[in-house]
């Protein structure tokens, strides 16, 4: 997707702060900071949203939730906790058409969020 922000950056066209990658995942630094950590996990295959998942992502969105758990350990925040989150569409606050899960630690995270 050529005007999808987190395709270039996974294309290498546009250089974020990079805390975890592998093949299939890029993991970086959100530019506004909810929390002291807010890192950003997204696949490096192009899915708008969590409503244009299907059966075939099933192990890509388990890739997801395995790199937030080493993300975490890597932060120092998996013992105290952490949350991930995944906005869908306009009504959840999603801005970015690139499905991404949140990891947000290093404060107490309240509930129900905002
Ligand atoms: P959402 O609102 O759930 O779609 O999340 C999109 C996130 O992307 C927001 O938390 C933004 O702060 C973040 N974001 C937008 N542009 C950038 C960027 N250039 N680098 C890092 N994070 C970004
Ligand atoms: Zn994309």
């Amino acid at each position: 997707m050529t005007d999808c922000l987190f395709c270039k950056m996974i294309a290498g066209e546009i250089q974020p702060d990079v805390v975890f990658e592998n093949e299939h995942v890029l993991a970086f630094r959100d530019i506004n900071p909810q929390a002291p950590t807010h890192i950003l996990v997204v696949p490096k295959e192009h899915i708008a949203t969590i409503n244009d998942l299907d059966e075939a992502h099933g192990w890509l969105v388990g890739q997801l939730y395995l790199a937030a758990k080493a993300i975490a350990a890597q932060e120092g925040i998996a013992e105290a906790g952490y949350r991930t989150v995944m906005n869908c569409n306009a009504g959840a606050g999603q801005s970015v058409y690139h499905i991404h899960l949140h990891v947000l630690g290093g404060r107490q995270m309240n509930w129900p969020p905002g």
